[in-house]
């Protein structure tokens, strides 16, 4: 007999509160002169790494390094994910950020190359300002305050009352952007300092003027037919430009956003794409936001993935390219030739190398006790020392796990507050890799295919 389950009974997985390997990260944790702070915004320690990804996202945000590379190099577990993670907090949350494991390219719905294109152009943004909604009103009164220009007006200030938009306008530009940083709205009513210029608003007389959230988008004034003001709001969306791509491309349509098949795109629509965002830009409708693309494990990239990364980076619509690597001397992957990181010499030699280091148990014990925090376990000082020791003598990832775990098994017995002999329970039910690997090594013989007595020093 099959069992019908109800739709209430599917607890839905996606709407779990999860926590991400790196949700603790927000940001470098660096001072205003880029100095690491020792503990800051979820980072400790490996602090010339920090500084240098902190000295990148400066000249990412100056614009100074776009379609650059950079290669985060150290050993499994010493923070290069987490410090790519900071580089993007830095960056802010309308820049692009894409990740990608190098090994995902590798599939058969489409070639390497296009794979990569994708990736590159879902990096990019594209800024589009949209004139959404115009307010348009009569002018009542425009009060110039003549008092600053000594002009003794009985009352120390003129009031214009004026339909005639070019008396404002011939103020010039200057006022028009002080009316739009002092978020002046059709309606209200303006004191202008003729000698300086300064504005201030005097509260809101125009009942005509539909009302208007004062703190919303960019405001912009327009000179328009006499006796009329028309407001402008201004909305600014970032898309990238291969969300452009899909929706333009006539084979996928844009439901393909939803369902993630893009499969390949033509590249006379990216021609067509590009030809119109350099319009766009030209008559100031768009920007572009240079985004990041984090390619973890690159050393799993083959020859014609760095032929092709040494010519796209050169595009100059290209994110930058943050790179990591936890290989040392390696075959570069479809040669036969080794090179540092698995990547090839000439290409080597474009990218920005920033090395992390280990970790000492300092850092580690600081790295656990905010991971602890983030995922809401409370340990007791002597847990946490004892999981600090684990860390330095297995690795960082490890005990980050252990902190999960041993918290279930606190739960179990009925205990808020995870300690001692909760880390051990855990400790003694998952092992790490050293000890993995002794396990094999002893029970070696019970195991299928088991190969280490042709070669044992595949496993030593
Ligand atoms: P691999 O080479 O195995 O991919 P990795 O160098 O990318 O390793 P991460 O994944 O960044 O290592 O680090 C492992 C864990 O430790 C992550 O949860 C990460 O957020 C955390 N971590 C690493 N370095 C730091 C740090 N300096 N400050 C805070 N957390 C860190």
């Amino acid at each position: 007999m099959t069992t019908i389950i109800q739709p209430s009974e599917i607890r839905d997985i996606a709407k779990l509160e999860r926590t991400g390997m790196h949700s603790h990260i927000r940001g470098l944790g660096l001072d205003e002169k880029l100095q690491p702070l020792p503990n800051a915004q979820g980072m400790v320690g490996q602090a010339s790494a920090r500084r240098a990804a902190g000295i990148l996202v400066k000249l990412i945000q100056d614009g100074k390094i776009a379609g650059r590379a950079i290669l985060m190099a150290g050993a499994p577990g010493t923070g290069k994910t987490a410090i790519a993670m900071g580089m993007t907090q830095e960056l802010g949350s309308d820049v692009p950020f894409t990740m990608l494991a190098a090994s995902e390219i590798f599939s058969l719905e489409m070639s390497k190359t296009e794979a990569l294109t994708q990736a590159f152009r879902r990096s990019i943004g594209i800024r589009i300002k949209e004139e959404t909604e115009v307010i348009q009103g009569e002018v009542v009164e425009i009060q110039i305050d003549r008092s600053a220009t000594g002009a003794a007006a009985k009352s120390g200030k003129l009031t214009l009352k004026t339909t005639d938009m070019e008396t404002v306008y011939d103020l010039g530009q200057k006022m028009i952007e002080a009316l739009t940083k002092e978020k002046v709205l059709a309606g209200d009513v303006i004191t202008i300092d003729k000698a300086s210029g300064r504005i201030s608003k005097l509260g809101r007389s125009f009942t005509r003027a539909r009302d208007y959230d004062a703190t919303g988008p960019e405001v912009k004034f327009v000179q328009c037919p006499e006796g009329e003001l028309q407001v402008h709001k201004e909305a600014v969306h970032t898309v990238s430009l291969h969300e452009i791509d899909v929706i333009n491309s006539r084979t996928q349509g844009f439901l393909a956003l939803f369902s993630g098949d893009t499969g390949e795109i033509k590249p006379e629509v990216r021609d067509q794409i590009n030809t119109k965002v350099a319009e766009w830009r030209e008559e100031g409708k768009a920007e572009i936001v240079p985004g990041v693309l984090f390619i973890d494990e690159v050393h799993m990239l083959d020859m014609e993935c760095f032929s092709f990364l040494n010519r796209a980076l050169e595009d100059q619509l290209a994110p930058v390219v943050i790179m990591a690597s936890n290989r040392g001397m390696t075959r570069i992957r479809g040669t036969k030739y080794k090179s540092a990181h698995g990547v090839p010499a000439d290409f080597l030699d474009r990218l920005h190398i920033i090395s992390t280091t280990p970790y000492t148990e300092t850092d580690i014990g600081s790295i656990l006790a905010i991971r602890a925090k983030e995922e809401d376990v409370d340990l007791t000082p002597e847990a946490l020392a004892v999981l600090t020791k684990v860390g330095g003598e297995t690795s960082l990832r490890y005990s980050i796990h252990l902190i999960t775990t041993a918290s279930l098994v606190a739960q179990k017995r009925q205990a808020t507050v995870v300690d001692v002999q909760d880390i051990k329970r855990a400790y003694t039910l998952f092992l790490d890799e050293k000890r993995s690997v002794q396990f094999l090594k002893e029970y070696q013989e019970e195991y299928l295919y088991n190969d280490a007595v042709a070669s044992t020093s595949s496993i030593e």
